[in-house]
């Protein structure tokens, strides 16, 4: 039985039904108790390990008034360690050239989702995440694919619709496979790109196809990159991937193949790896995986029966897990 990923629950109530209506997102910053959430390429205000959400009332007038606008939603009850429960967020975002200086003071910085991953709390991340796919899709879909007027924002950011041909355009998400191949004795084959360094390994990623299914893609993708024919592929879970706006369909897939060939555009080398392989190469530098937060981390554990441990952690006190015979 293949068991799915641990799947957070939603941290926000994006409150769908009600955003709709026009004046929604007036009312919400008539409120002092909403927090504001700056964001400019692709980066947020961090204090500490934590997003700063500000107090409206402290930052009134320093931002313009044609700011680009979004509701993200309100805390759901016990579901953010900081905001109080009902907390509505609303996402700023500065003009790619506007000046932040005024925004960072001492122990405040701007950080991308990247970097802040390692240390934010899963609620953040998820926040995190949400604001940067549609802060993208603005940035990307100001204008009509129809007929290229300018369009305007409706539904507290999440429609945009022309005024000339009255059509509709809605925030996109690009669906990716991502696979981790496990073979007839339970090793996983790990891919490292050209495009990373050369002892990063991860699981194999590609995009849907149009008219293609995601199970489709994952077998095509995978005896494209890596050279290996897959038998069964079981979906695990996702995660939302907005760089620019992809989603990110978790499989887990067996094959009979013991060669994997590199396509040597994308894939520099396959390898693979059991258990305590994998656990000694991470812990001693050979190899990188991707981090925590990350659903490529969380299939590799998964695949793994349990937490594997970074470079240079120490091993006192740590359960190993055992190979499975
Ligand atoms: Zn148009």
């Amino acid at each position: 039985m293949i068991q799915a990923l641990p799947s957070p629950e939603a941290v926000l109530d994006r409150d769908c039904d009600r955003r709709t209506a026009s004046g929604y997102l007036d009312a919400v910053q008539a409120r002092p108790s909403h927090r504001i959430m700056i964001f400019q390429r692709g980066k947020t205000l961090v204090r500490g390990n934590a997003i700063l959400f500000f107090d409206p009332t402290k930052v009134a007038g320093q931002l313009p008034a044609d700011v680009l606008t979004v509701y993200l939603g309100k805390t759901l009850p016990g579901h953010h360690p900081h905001l109080p429960d009902g907390t509505d967020l609303v996402l700023k975002v500065l003009e790619d050239d506007a000046d932040s200086s005024a925004w960072i003071s001492q122990g405040t910085s701007l950080a991308g989702y990247r970097e802040a991953a390692a240390w934010l709390s899963g609620a953040d991340a998820a926040i995190f995440l949400q604001a940067q796919a549609v802060a993208n899709w603005h940035q990307t879909h100001q204008f009509c694919p129809r007929c290229g007027s300018a369009t305007e924002l409706l539904w507290a950011g999440w429609k945009r619709r022309c005024p000339l041909d009255a059509s509709e355009h809605f925030p996109r998400t690009d669906p990716a496979v991502i696979v981790a191949i496990v073979g007839g004795d339970d090793r996983i084959l790990l891919a490292s790109n050209f495009a990373w360094e050369p002892n990063r390994y991860s699981t194999v990623a590609g995009f849907v196809e149009a008219g293609e299914s995601a199970e489709q893609a994952a077998v095509r993708e995978i005896l494209e990159e890596v050279g290996v024919h897959l038998h069964a592929t079981h979906y695990v879970g996702s995660q939302a991937w907005p760089f620019p706006r992809s989603l990110m369909l978790g499989f887990l897939a067996h094959t009979a193949d013991v060669t994997a060939v590199p396509d040597n555009v994308e894939v520099r080398e396959a390898r693979w790896f059991s258990r305590s392989e994998l656990q000694a190469a991470v812990l001693s530098g050979e190899a990188v995986i991707s981090q925590r937060l990350s659903i490529a981390r969380a299939m590799i554990e998964h695949w793994y029966g349990g937490r594997i441990r970074d470079y240079g952690e120490a091993a006192e006190g740590a359960t190993s897990v055992g190979e499975k015979s």
